[in-house]
Parts: C-alpha cells; sequence; structure tokens
C-alpha cells in the first residue's frame, strides 16, 4: 500500500471531529511549532520539503512564502484559497469535508510561520455543507484552546475565518479571490504588485490552496527532509488526484508523486482501467484547464519513457506531447467520446467565466465557443478549423489572468492531437448532427491505443 499523508486516518469513524482527530495525534505539529521552533524555521522546513503548490501552479510553497514582505506595524495575512471549481478537480472539497481539522491545524502552522493574525479560507459558495464544517471545525479548535488569544499559552493570538465566495471560477485565481474577499467584483488585478506585497487590504498576503496548507502538517510532524524523500526529482511528497470520466473507480485518491500514470490508471488500488472494457482515448491530467493528451502519450512520453505521475514527466515535451500536473483532475476519456464535444462543453464554461476585463479573453473564449459549436453540429469548414487555431493563439500569453490560457491551451491540444476528428465533423455533417458524435470513425482506432 502506498503510504498516505494527508488521508491516513480517512476511514476512522468520527475523524471529522476535535476529539476523534486529536486521538489520532492531530495538533502534534502546532504544540511542535508554539513549544520549540521560530517562524522562519517553520518556514526552513517547509522549504527543505520541497512542496510545491497543489492548486495548479506548483511553485514552491516555502519560496513563496519566504517573499512575504514584513514591514514594521503592517499585518499580514493568510488566505486558504478554497474555491475549487476547476471542471474536473474535487479533491478539496473532500479533505474539508472529510478531515477538516487537518486544514484548521494547516492554517495555525502556516499562520504562525507568516506572523498573520486573521487568516481567511475562501470557500466557493456552492459549498455549504463544507462552509458549515469549518465552522463547526474552528469552533472546536478555538474551545481546546488553538485558536484565540495566547495559543497554549505561548503568546501567539490567531483567529481565522471562513468567507463564502459568490460561485465565480474566477475568484479561485488569487488576486480576483483577494477582490472578493475585500467585498468587491472578483476581477484580476494586473501585477505587480504581487500579493505577497499588496494583498488583501493592500496588505503583504500569502494565498494558498487548501491541500498546501494541509500538508504542512506532515511536514512539521516528521520533519522538511523526510517529505523531501518521497517523490522524485522537484515533485516531492504525495498528492491528491480526483478521478472522473469512463473509470472503473472515479474517487479521491492520495498517491506518492513519481507513480506510472499507467498503474495509477490501471491498477485495482487506483482507477482500476477503463470502465465497461473500452479503450483509452484520451486523458486530460491535471484539470480542464490543462491539454488534452491522446492514448499513446498517456503512459508514455514521447522519448519512450515511463510516464510518472510528477509536474516534470506530466510536462514532458511541452504542449507538443505533454500536458501538466494542473490540480491534479484526472478526467478519462474513452474511445466512444467526441474530443470535439468536450472541447467545445470546455470551452463554453470557460466564456462563460470570462470575467470580460480583456478581450482576447472576453472575445475570444465567445467566438471560439461558437465555431466549436458550428464544427460540432455539422456545420463547419476547414477553415474554421484553422481559423479555430488562430483565435486561441492570439488568446494565449495575451491576458491579465491565467483565464484565457486556460481557455486557449485545451482547444490548442485538441486540434493538434485530433484535428482528424474535427475535420471528420466537416466531413460528414450527416452523422454529426444526428449526434453519432463519429462512433464509425473509430471503428479501426486512429492511434495505437493503449
Ligand atoms: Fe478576466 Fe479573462 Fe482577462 Fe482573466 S483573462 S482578467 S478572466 S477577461
Amino acid at each position: 500500500m502506498a503510504r498516505k499523508l494527508l488521508l491516513t486516518h480517512i476511514d476512522v469513524p468520527g475523524i471529522a471531529t476535535y476529539d476523534v482527530y486529536r486521538q489520532k495525534g492531530g495538533y502534534r505539529a502546532v504544540e511542535k511549532v508554539l513549544n520549540g521552533m521560530t517562524p522562519d524555521e517553520v518556514v526552513e522546513e517547509v522549504k527543505k520539503s520541497g512542496l510545491r503548490g497543489r492548486g495548479g501552479a506548483g511553485f514552491p510553497t516555502g519560496m513563496k512564502w519566504s517573499f512575504l514582505a514584513k514591514p514594521e506595524g503592517v499585518a499580514r495575512y493568510l488566505v486558504c484559497n478554497a474555491d475549487e471549481s476547476e471542471p474536473g478537480t474535487f479533491k478539496d472539497r473532500y479533505l474539508m469535508t472529510k478531515i477538516p481539522h487537518a486544514l484548521i491545524e494547516g492554517m495555525i502552522v502556516s499562520s504562525y510561520a507568516l506572523g498573520a493574525h486573521t487568516s481567511y479560507i475562501y470557500v466557493r459558495g456552492e459549498m455549504m455543507p463544507q462552509i458549515r464544517i469549518l465552522e463547526k471545525a474552528i469552533a472546536e479548535a478555538k474551545a481546546a484552546g488553538f485558536l484565540g488569544k495566547n495559543i497554549l499559552g505561548k503568546g501567539y493570538d490567531l483567529e481565522i475565518y471562513v468567507q463564502p465566495g459568490g460561485g465565480a471560477y474566477i475568484c479561485g485565481e488569487e488576486t480576483a479571490l483577494l477582490e472578493s474577499l475585500e467585498g468587491k467584483r472578483g476581477n484580476p488585478r494586473i501585477k505587480p504588485p504581487f500579493p505577497a506585497v499588496s494583498g488583501l487590504y493592500g496588505c503583504p498576503t500569502v494565498v494558498n490552496n487548501v491541500e498546501s496548507i494541509a500538508s504542512t502538517v506532515p511536514i512539521i510532524n516528521d520533519g522538511g527532509e523526510e517529505y523531501a524523500k518521497i517523490g522524485i526529482e522537484r515533485s516531492t511528497g504525495t498528492k491528491l488526484i480526483s478521478v472522473s470520466g469512463n473509470i472503473v473507480n472515479p474517487g479521491v485518491y492520495e498517491i506518492e508523486l513519481g507513480l506510472p500514470v499507467e498503474e495509477f490508471l490501471y491498477s485495482d488500488e487506483y482507477c482500476g482501467g477503463i470502465a465497461n472494457g473500452k479503450r483509452l482515448k484520451a486523458l486530460v491530467a491535471g484539470g480542464s484547464s490543462v491539454p488534452i493528451i491522446p492514448a499513446n502519450l498517456v503512459s508514455t512520453t514521447a522519448k519512450g519513457d515511463a510516464r510518472l505521475m510528477t509536474y516534470e514527466s506530466l510536462a514532458d515535451g511541452g504542449f507538443q506531447t505533454g500536458t501538466m500536473m494542473g490540480s491534479g483532475g484526472f478526467i478519462v476519456f474513452d474511445e466512444d467520446q467526441c474530443v470535439v464535444r468536450n472541447t467545445w462543453n470546455f470551452t463554453r464554461f470557460y466564456h462563460h467565466e470570462s470575467c470580460g476585463q480583456c478581450s482576447p479573453c472576453r472575445e475570444g473564449t465567445g467566438w471560439m465557443e461558437k465555431v466549436l459549436h458550428n464544427i460540432e453540429s455539422g456545420h463547419g469548414s476547414m477553415e474554421e478549423i484553422d481559423l479555430l487555431w488562430d483565435i486561441q493563439s492570439k488568446i494565449e500569453g495575451n491576458t491579465i489572468c491565467p483565464l484565457g490560457d486556460a481557455a486557449a491551451w485545451p482547444v490548442a491540444a485538441a486540434i493538434r492531437h485530433f484535428r482528424d476528428e474535427f475535420e471528420w465533423h466537416v466531413k460528414h455533417p450527416q452523422e454529426a448532427q444526428t449526434r453519432n458524435f463519429g462512433l464509425a470513425h473509430y471503428a479501426e482506432p486512429r492511434m495505437p491505443l493503449v
């Protein structure tokens, strides 16, 4: 069995309560930091661990913490980004539901390291059950003396507040989140200044993902060096992966980074293979915004090496032959699925969620949606496939925030790897219009299928 750090006690009855969490060793990390570590020592430990942000960007967490400005007499904030809403990603929601004290404990450890005395958990508005669960966990932690004034008699004060968001995907972007937290419309800010210098209410702020913050607990308990022994290269520790699509065992898994993708997909310990005995056609490895890869690039890289569940291996070959770890949302497509239809569906989402500040994103996502719908429904032309490529290329890198890239990459990857499927829709308008989705097209595999 693979080692677990975050979900170790996930199946213990009552683990969502303070009493059971504490019986299982909970809040030892808080005791350890308050009883004998300086904030800088906690930051160093996280640096040693090699932990990288688990929300999508994969930036080293300890380094991000060390960028935090520390002007005299100015408040600092830790904000937990629990606005998880990337299609295909649901691991933070799972963690908060099942073992909320892991997040609260991580919030206390992280806030202490950053010198924050007020911290926020910004939760997606639709997640009302999780909001209530977190509020209960905070009340329990406070009653036990782990929050509030003079925690454990060590002179450290901390309050944590849960703030429901308004349900906009863009509020998962850290500066849009901060705008929303301040009570404004959630529009991303132009950077610089970065939140580490001017974040919430203009004060130095660190925004970290739920899983990143919870991961500081095993790092402190076991030591950064021990944590760094798990995984390979610059991908250390464990990672939560949420799996959906045409798979035997959908759900949330904690894996050791470095696990071969093929083992993750096909072993009974994890996904258990493609559902209904079908063949794998394609994979979206890190949530809807990362490039889709065809079956022949899922298990091996373009160089022929086994593809691993690491930031580096998934990205091997760049966007030509690779993808990204992203937020860890695995979406599996079997041989019957239509890539054009799926791309249209994703693009519809990004068009709907665009905040509208920059024209490449505001106009481009809507334009791509229309062209994709045209092609998918059998009314498109070959020229429109080229037009689609042109539009996405003009969005990427030309917007204020990464939503523009997130909308462009899936379209680019779909055309790059499945252009013949787009052409099939143009050449077979009748079948496309009658919603056959090109099943006949897959009577003979178009490429080696795993
Ligand atoms: Fe808004 Fe899109 Fe521009 Fe981001 S890229 S700021 S979502 S318009």
